[in-house]
């Protein structure tokens, strides 16, 4: 099978002044499109030949060069779903009740999300997560995710310096301000009552 880059929901240059066009352009259409590439060409002849993208970030070899190009083409497929260049300003409904019971209040969410990114040492992501029914915050280095501990991620930033770097040069607490306003809530409610919503593309 092959894995396919996911059309972007929006067009590259509707997340401005956030996340320029040019961004888009190096971070979808380069760093993005090499993962896809990379990955086609690894599975090749494997097990994981005709395996789908989720099952092959739940299964393959941890650090393998198949285990890191499968998580970084589905965590970059999910980050771009998680975000909207209308942002929807914070959640409501079921989420807003989960967040509430679990962080206290969207403040504190926020406040305690934004420390995990701006310190995470290196490459990596920052997801909010539904552990077992309860959420939590978790940061992940490389290209590892919470799904292969099992549990439900919700939300991603993505916080390897090409992500920001175009637009903001080092300064990534920057960057993590412009990503609150583009966060889709709708997008991570769907995710809490349905896991599976994460629209992949050839998959
Ligand atoms: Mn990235």
């Amino acid at each position: 099978m092959e894995h396919k880059l996911p059309e972007l929901p929006w067009a590259r240059d509707a997340l401005a002044p956030a996340i320029s066009r040019e961004t888009i352009d190096y971070h979808y259409g380069k760093h993005h499109a090499t993962y896809v590439a990379k990955l086609n060409e690894l599975i090749a002849g494997t097990a994981f030949e005709n395996a789908d993208l989720e099952e092959i970030v739940r299964k393959s070899e941890k650090g393998s060069g198949i285990y890191n190009n499968a998580c970084q083409h589905w965590n970059h497929t999910m980050y771009w779903q998680c975000l909207t260049p209308d942002g929807t300003g914070g959640p409501s409904g079921e989420l807003k009740s989960a967040i509430e019971r679990d962080f206290g209040s969207f403040d504190a969410f926020v406040e305690q999300f934004t420390q995990k990114a701006t310190t995470l040492f290196g490459s990596g992501w920052t997801w909010l997560v539904d552990d077992g029914g309860k959420l939590g915050i978790a940061n992940t280095g490389d290209g590892d995710t919470p799904m292969r501990d099992g549990a439900n991620v919700l939300l991603t930033c993505d916080v390897w310096e090409h992500a920001y770097y175009i637009d903001y040069r080092n300064a990534r607490p920057k960057y993590v301000e412009g990503f609150w306003r583009l966060v889709d809530w709708e997008f991570a409610a769907k995710r809490l009552r349905q896991p599976s919503a994460v629209a992949m593309a050839g998959a």
